[in-house]
């Protein structure tokens, strides 16, 4: 099936040749010809589906079909969880919407207001914005809201668990009940349907992928290590397979910044993004890893809500997430579109519990194989996990989610004698990038194995993949 019989116009069709898609993703089969039929939608659709253009294409059409004279309203809004998903969102929109006289602007906090004051005053048919900053526009009088036809709420989950729902129902006390409604999460909690259930009138439902199931196009695997050496480990995966860029999440901003430090001291470029830097300093960081000037971009789950790059090869979860849900999403940043990708998380004695709630979410058991070299240690003792869910504060913390104390601070007693066992790991030594040598007696040099073969090595062995003492 081709764009061509989804009723999109010329102008919309050329623009998707140009961006180089010659089919459309079943979101955007399904989305397409519903939502230019005029009717509610409500999408199951999880990042990586297409789900974006899904709702852009249509929204653009309908908009072009009728011009407005004189003043331009704002006539769709597009509400996120997050500036870098408004951000890729305004930048689809303007990608998409190339060859159409439409005008677009994204708002979100942590930027000058004064130039999106300017803009809105010059007329924008389409604005995309996080809810916050879009109430302090709407506060100062410089938005007018009453005039939309469209509304998309997209990530409606991570808004919610942001804590947004109540901005979330001002604003949609400020806008006229005759319009039409779309909305996109990946899962469906019962808020989210008591969410959609106020909004939708008569929605048609689609869900692409079933809930909470991560994509299949991602090779998911565990790497049992201890908590102490997953840095090394990091920087010996990173550099013995030479992996040109990696997406690696940590759990709290202070694991970000110090793991990112770290790794550049292992030779290896990174940055980190989290809720703590700048928008500048975000972008800059975001832009430098796409651009492949930075190796390795260490995020928190906040901070890489809507992070849209294209064909990401490997995201690492250099600690497992609080939420089960995050890894869903964590792991959505790899094997996009069509493309495959690589999970790799490492996981220590602290996180068996996280794993098996994660596990049970995806419905599915993750090939756990221990990296020689990297065994763990089985005298050590799980220790407690800083970074709890935040229960009912979550709500209202306005996507401050608690960022808990690191696991790797934690003061495990290990066995002495790996810590003076001959070969640095990795680069700790300052090997350099692509050189690096495990712990264990394999030679710095000789072709190291892939993350398949090593799993493929270890059941031909007949060893039992063991998360508590490596090799049984
Ligand atoms: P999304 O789920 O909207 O975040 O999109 C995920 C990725 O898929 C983005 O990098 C899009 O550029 C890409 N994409 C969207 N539609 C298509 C398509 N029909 N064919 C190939 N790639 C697409």
């Amino acid at each position: 099936m081709s764009f061509d019989s989804l009723g999109l116009s010329a102008e919309l069709r050329r623009a998707v040749a140009e961006q180089g898609y010659t089919e459309p993703t079943p979101v955007q089969r399904q989305a397409i010809p519903t939502i230019l039929e005029g009717k509610d939608v409500m999408a199951g659709a999880q990042t990586g589906t297409g789900k974006t253009a899904g709702f852009t294409l249509p929204l653009l059409q309908r908009l072009s079909e009728r011009q407005i004279n004189g003043r331009r309203p704002v006539r769709a809004l597009v509400l996120t969880p997050t500036r870098e998903l408004a951000a890729q969102v305004g930048a689809s929109i303007s990608d998409y919407g190339t060859h159409l006289p439409l005008r677009s602007a994204v708002i979100f906090g942590g930027v000058k207001i004064n130039p999106q004051i300017e803009k809105l005053r010059h007329g924008v048919d389409i604005l995309v914005a996080t809810p916050g900053r879009l109430l302090d526009h709407v506060g100062q009088k410089t938005l007018d809201l009453s005039k939309i036809e469209i509304l998309v709420l997209d990530e409606a989950d991570r808004m919610l668990d942001m804590g947004f729902i109540r901005d979330i129902r001002k604003i949609l006390a400020l806008l006229p009940k005759d319009r039409q409604n779309l909305l996109f999460s990946a899962t469906f909690s019962s808020d989210i349907k008591k969410l959609a259930d106020s909004l939708l009138n008569k929605p048609v439902l689609i869900e692409v992928a079933r809930r909470n199931v991560a994509a299949d196009s991602v090779d998911q695997i565990v790497h049992t290590v201890d908590r102490k050496r997953k840095r090394e480990l990091l920087s010996f995966l990173i550099g013995s397979q030479d992996w040109k860029q990696v997406l690696v999440f940590t759990r709290t901003k202070h694991g970000a910044n110090k793991l990112a430090q770290q790794l550049e001291r292992d030779g290896l470029s990174a940055a980190a993004i989290h809720g703590n830097k700048s928008q500048g300093a975000r972008t800059r960081a975001v832009a430098n890893f796409k651009q492949g000037e930075v190796r390795i971009l260490v995020a928190t789950d906040i901070a890489a809500r809507g992070l849209d790059i294209d064909q990401l090869p490997h995201v690492v979860n250099f600690e497992l997430p609080n939420v089960p849900e995050d890894y869903v999403h964590r792991i959505g940043r790899t094997g996009r579109a069509g493309h495959e990708g690589e999970a790799v998380s490492l996981v220590c004695v602290d996180e068996l519990k996280l794993l098996r709630d994660i596990e049970r979410l995806i419905k599915r058991e993750i090939p756990k194989i221990v990296v020689p070299g990297y065994e763990p240690d089985p005298t050590i003792q799980a220790e407690p996990i800083g970074g709890k869910r935040q229960g009912g504060n979550q709500r209202h913390d306005r996507g401050r989610r608690a960022q808990g104390n690191n696991a790797n601070t934690s003061h495990a007693k290990r066995k002495p004698s790996r810590k003076s066992s001959g070969a640095k790991g990795a680069s700790a030594d300052g090997t350099r990038e692509g050189t690096a040598a495990p712990r264990s007696g394999r030679k710095p040099g000789k072709p190291q194995a892939t993350s398949h073969q090593r799993r493929t090595a270890s059941s031909q062995r007949g060893e039992r993949p063991s998360l508590l003492g490596g090799k049984r």
